[in-house]
């Protein structure tokens, strides 16, 4: 961290013996400039050409530079003292001026402001030296002057020296004209008293650089006594100036909002000599908590004890940022209509900035910029990389393929995992649009859950069982298993009862919903919704399900599983979206199928009493259950199938797992609490109807190969479409001359099967499921080795 802009301090600038400038003083500047050049800018500045190079001068950490010396000799007539000084001032390159008169020094004083000025004491005949040091010591920011008097060699006894003291001299010096003498006494004036000194008009740079910082600057003795906060410091904590001084730093409140070790860690550090550096919460004065990017570096001095502690703080947001330091300064320089209104522009800034700091994103980022900045540099590194990932990319979706990844795998992808926004052509193309279908007249007879037929009553008595052929039914019910399943599992699940709806109701619902699957698509019609339907209701008996969802969650999905796909035009979003058809524009090309499906059922059960079945439930009852029903359609979505597993496993899986693993089972509580908190509700249920959606490659190995075959016809009728229409090929593998369909089931079961009903395996336990699963890969791995493309071996 350190200082927001670099700080250049100047001292006086090398004087140009040639050419004096009639500079105007103006009265802030302390004498740490002169003459020439501008050092108020802050630009370093080139010396003029002299014969003397710069000293350096060790100051603590820093190492400032100083110009040649400036000494003025004031002597009423010249003698062998005041040459011997001359001569001694010429061999150790310092810049010597001469004055015969007290009137004369003070205006060379006025105008040069020497470091050094030698006085003849010796002669009082002459001039009263101790007036003349008074009058130099009564010229503005003379205290950094050394003055010296030239004294007689006392014949008889030593003279105090306090009367020199009180006139303003600093030292005495017992006449020797010696010439060595006088050399030797100049370089130990300038390496003891003129440095310091120097060093001393350096402080009063360094503070004028703290005061005008816009980090928030505290230093504090050993003790933790305040001793010095910048206005920057008191503007940010709301303090008045000076009411911290002296005050040690435990009187001043403490926010509690730090881990309540954090303190005691600074300390242990900071007292060893280290530094610190991390974020702080500390508290203003009005008892807001603010956070901090703190670095507090102990100062050693004497003895090589530590005797300050700096602390050098910066708000971590913008919004607190010395709203008050900046208006003081701007008041100086400014009217106040324009403060004022720079103040509310600044206001309003601070609002738009904690908009954002809401966002959890924000807070995230922030967090691990914060961590960031107390971080070894590998981790620091590996962060960054952490927060390029956070700030640019799609959290839950895995990159898409590359190009020397499988053909099936990247035409998957391409053809589920993409929609219209991502591919759009020019082509319009608009699906004939139709009204949607009304009960026909001879279905719309009510019957009741006991009429049913009792060969249709008997494929349905395996339903509980996975392993339940659903084709059987379907040739059962002439294509019509929805509705009998329906009925079957509704009743089982005593949704009539939950809704309130006379039966007759639900059968024709079921049957308006069934009426609305295309049973020309080869899969998506409504064999796969009871397929579908099947399924769910398999999963909501599973132990874990139950403990997760209340009968309202059950309720909405097995209502949910029923209309999913309903209106399925038998081609998927990217046609709809190339083809620019009615429901693509509808929809602005963004999860246009499961938007149609979700909108599709709620109007055919909303539009006519006779089916629908929320007629009987309270108006909350039906929003949630209605939002419920939405959110789980949406979920069948493709291109959000890794969100949705990804969030599942990682707020719902891995904390199972954790408490598993920290002593067994008996943390009952936390299991329950786990899968009981709406948000994970609401995973389970998209986890629920995401597997049985997609569940086929877990069937047993003849529904799995039927369902495969199907699948595929409906994805070569839509790449025959789309080279008839001149369309773009969406998934050009999908090609009935040349597509392989063991190829293809690979790739669906690698990409998305695997990984999804691992962690549904390992939530609700499924063991039959993945035994099927491992079978149908094996087969279709079987066939892919002998490089067949067909749904089975030819016969032998
Ligand atoms: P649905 O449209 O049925 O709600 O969503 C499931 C998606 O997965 C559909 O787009 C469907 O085409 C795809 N899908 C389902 N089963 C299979 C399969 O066995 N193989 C392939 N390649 N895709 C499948
Ligand atoms: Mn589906």
């Amino acid at each position: 961290m350190g200082c927001a802009s670099s700080i250049h301090i100047s001292d006086r600038v090398v004087y140009h013996s040639g050419k004096e400038s009639e500079d105007s003083h103006s009265p802030q500047q302390t004498n740490a400039t002169q003459h020439q050049g501008n050092p108020a800018s802050g630009l370093p500045l080139k010396p003029h050409s002299c014969k003397t190079t710069l000293t350096e001068v060790q100051f603590g950490p820093m190492k400032l530079f100083k110009d040649p010396l400036q000494v003025l000799l004031v002597f009423a007539k010249e003698d062998s003292q005041s040459n011997g000084f001359c001569w001694a001032c010429e061999k150790a390159n310092y810049r010597c001026s001469l004055a015969h008169t007290p009137e004369s020094a003070l205006e060379c004083f006025s105008e040069k402001h020497h470091d050094l000025v030698i006085v003849d004491h010796r002669h009082s005949r002459h001039f009263d030296a101790e007036a003349l040091c008074r009058s130099i010591r009564a010229v503005n920011s003379s205290e950094n002057t050394v003055i010296v008097a030239v004294v007689k060699r006392p014949d008889r006894e030593e003279a105090s020296v306090m009367p020199l003291i009180n006139a303003g001299f600093n030292r005495r010096y017992v006449e020797n004209a010696n010439m060595m003498a006088c050399y030797n006494e100049l370089l130990q004036l300038e390496h003891g008293e003129v440095r310091a000194q120097f060093k001393l008009r350096a402080c009063n740079a360094i503070f004028t650089a703290l005061e005008q910082s816009q980090d928030a600057i505290e230093i504090t003795s050993e003790d933790q006594v305040i001793q010095y906060v910048n206005p920057a410091y008191e503007a940010i904590m709301g303090y008045q100036q000076g009411e911290l001084l002296g005050k040690e730093i435990i009187e001043v409140p403490k926010s509690e909002k730090n881990k309540p070790d954090l303190l005691e860690t600074i300390n242990t550090c900071i007292r060893k000599g280290k530094e610190w550096q991390g974020i702080y919460y500390a508290k203003k004065k009005n008892g807001d908590n603010i956070q901090q990017n703190v670095k507090i570096t102990p100062v050693i001095g004497q003895g090589g004890k530590i005797r300050h502690y700096v602390s050098i703080n910066r708000p971590l947001n913008d919004n607190n940022k010395s709203e008050k330091s900046s208006e003081r300064v701007q008041a100086e320089s400014q009217t106040d209509i324009q403060s004022r209104s720079s103040q509310r522009r600044h206001s309003s800034m601070a609002r738009i900035h904690s908009m954002t700091i809401e966002a959890p994103i924000t807070k995230v980022i922030n967090i691990i910029n914060a961590a960031q900045e107390s971080s070894p540099m590998p981790v620091a590194e590996a962060l960054d990389r952490v927060l390029e990932i956070l700030r640019t990319t799609e959290l839950y979706s895995p990159q898409l393929g590359t190009k020397d990844e499988d053909p099936h795998t990247n035409d998957l992808v391409g053809g589920l995992m993409t929609d219209g926004l991502r591919r759009l052509s020019g082509n319009e193309y608009i699906l004939s649009t139709k009204q949607p279908h009304h009960l026909p007249s001879h279905l719309a007879t009510p019957l009741s859950l006991n009429d049913i037929p009792p060969r249709i009553a008997q494929t349905m008595e395996t339903e509980g069982s996975w392993d339940f052929d659903i084709f059987n039914l379907e040739a059962a019910t002439m294509k019509r298993p929805l509705t009998y399943l329906g009925l079957k599992i509704f009743s089982k699940f005593g949704v009539c009862e939950f809704l309130n709806c006379p039966e007759a109701t639900l059968r024709s619902w079921l049957q308006v919903i069934e009426a609305n699957y295309h049973s020309s698509n080869s899969y998506h019609n409504s064999t796969h919704a009871a397929d579908v339907l099947h399924a769910t209701a398999y999963f909501l008996c599973k132990e874990r399900v139950k403990q997760s969802l209340d009968p309202i969650d059950e309720v909405a999905a097995l209502i949910a599983a029923t209309v999913h796909d309903v209106d399925h035009p038998g081609r998927t979003n990217s046609f709809l979206c190339n083809a620019g058809s009615e429901l693509a524009i509808l929809y602005n090309d963004t999860a246009v199928l499961e938007s149609h499906h979700a909108a599709l059922a709620f109007q055919l059960t909303t539009r006519d009493d006779k089916c629908n079945i929320f007629k009987y439930i309270e108006r909350n009852e039906y929003r949630t259950l209605r939002q419920a029903v939405i959110d789980m359609v949406l979920a069948t979505e493709m291109t959000k199938h890794f969100e949705h597993v990804n969030k599942f496993v990682n707020s719902i899986n891995k904390p199972l797992a954790a408490l598993e693993e920290n002593g067994g089972n008996n943390d009952e509580e936390s299991v329950k609490s786990i899968l009981t908190s709406p948000e994970n509700r609401i995973l389970v249920k998209r986890m629920l109807i995401k597997c049985a959606d997609i569940s086929n490659p877990c069937r047993p190995l003849e529904l799995c190969i039927e369902w495969a075959g199907r699948i595929s016809e409906e994805y070569f009728a839509q790449t025959d479409e789309e080279k008839r229409q001149g369309l773009p090929v969406v998934m050009p593998v999908f090609d009935r001359h040349t597509c392989s369909i063991p190829k293809s089931q690979i790739s669906f079961i690698d990409y998305f099967i695997t990984d999804m009903f691992d962690a549904w395996d390992a939530f609700a336990d499924l063991p039959n499921l993945m035994q099927h699963l491992d079978n149908n890969f094996k087969y279709w791995k079987g066939l892919d080795e002998r490089k067949l493309h067909s749904l089975r071996p030819p016969p032998e």
